[in-house]
């Protein structure tokens, strides 16, 4: 078929044409995306549940996250749950109970708002990220958490945590937060093998984060999970299968990591005598489309890449190309005609992420991304 020629095929959303995704897939299987301007817009077309997107359907305006260090500490450091932490945590800056006041977070959030203003957000959420955010005494989570609601821009608040420290105390007292808004937990799980989390030095294994998702479901809070792809012992298969497990779980969000190498670190030795070996660019990018495959397309996929500071990278290179790494998940996504929650049976057109979203300014600038620790 030529470019001119009509095709008859049904598009399902034809009077958007190529730019659904429906007509991206269309132009794809027709041969015709190796046209620059078809396969851009082809590979503009959603399919995956971006954050981006879930925060413009909920809260109808740009939102921001502002990431807050409230001071904690954790158990797989300081004995609780085990020494030394997990093989690939660095440990630069990690300054165990840091005495943070909660006047302090509110300092950090005012500084995070007047940045997302700057760059046209409306709205925030807190996200207390660094190490263990409901680690400790529950007066003081009571009191840092009571910060994050002070300032009206806020619409919501995130919780990094392991799932080892979430007893039914901390799951009331977060749940106590829903009414006033969007409340996210977010579990740090990497892998749903427990050889895996043996082999990292995790201090958990598979039960307890599903343990910990049980206690939390049905109460309102949002639950995030932390994935790496990539780590030393397992296949292809083994990643897979830990994308399977959790799909299976009341889970509404995923953080997808690429396994990379930091100084100062276990995996830094184990990488330099050879003990580990590290995903190439192209086995991540496929990887990722085959997890997104098996992941229903509710689940709202917060990210998708790593995010290492370069001062602090020792290997792989590539994974400091962010943008490039993303582009190179459409892009396979569109090769292969793929889409989150294939292999679930649920056509693209039946996701929540298929419409498409409204043209944005040109003038707003980009949204600056945040560091993240691997919980
Ligand atoms: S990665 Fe998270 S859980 Fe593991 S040692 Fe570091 S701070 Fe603790």
């Amino acid at each position: 078929m030529r470019g001119n020629e009509r095709c008859n095929e049904p598009r399902g959303l034809s009077s958007r044409g190529l730019s659904n995704g429906i007509g991206a897939c269309h132009a794809v299987r027709h041969g015709r995306a190796d046209s620059p301007r078809l396969f851009v817009d082809a590979i503009m077309v959603s399919r995956y549940y971006s954050f981006g997107r879930y925060l413009r359907q909920r809260f109808g305006c740009r939102v921001h996250k502002v990431t807050l260090h409230a001071g904690f500490t954790c158990p797989n450091r300081d004995g609780a749950a085990g020494w030394g932490g997990c093989t690939f945590c660095n440990n630069a800056g990690f300054s165990p109970n840091v005495r943070i006041d909660p006047a302090d977070v509110r300092d950090q959030l005012a500084r995070g708002i007047t940045g997302a203003r700057r760059r046209k957000a409306h709205k925030v959420i807190a996200y207390f990220q660094a190490y263990t955010n409901t680690y400790g005494p529950l007066d003081r989570l009571r009191a840092l958490y009571d910060e994050a609601w002070h300032f009206p821009e806020v619409a919501g608040l995130a919780i990094g945590t392991r799932p080892d420290c979430v007893d039914p105390t901390v799951i009331d007292l977060v749940a106590g937060y829903v009414p006033r808004g969007e409340v996210w937990l977010e579990y740090g799980l990497q892998s749903a093998h427990d050889s895996t989390l043996a082999a990292i030095n995790r201090g958990h294994d598979y039960q307890c984060f599903v343990d910990a998702v049980e206690r939390t479901a049905g109460r309102g809070i949002r639950i995030c999970v932390h994935t790496i792809l990539g780590l030393p012992g397992e296949d292809r298969e083994m990643m897979i299968e830990t994308h399977r497990r959790i799909a299976a779980l009341p889970i509404d969000g995923i953080k997808i990591h690429l396994l990379h190498v930091m100084r100062d670190t276990i995996m830094e030795r184990q990488y330099r005598q050879g003990e580990v070996t590290l995903l190439s660019r192209p086995a991540y990018v496929e990887l990722v489309a085959d997890v997104l495959e098996v992941l229903p397309p509710t689940v709202v996929i917060q990210r998708m890449h790593a995010d290492a500071p370069r001062d602090l990278l020792v290997a792989p290179d590539w994974c400091l190309d962010k943008a490039g790494v993303l582009d190179d998940i459409r892009r396979e996504q569109v090769r292969r005609d793929s889409w989150q929650g294939k292999a679930l049976g649920f056509p693209l057109t039946a996701t929540p992420f298929a419409a498409l979203d409204p043209p944005s300014s040109s003038s707003v600038p980009p949204v600056p991304v945040e560091r993240e620790c691997l919980l």
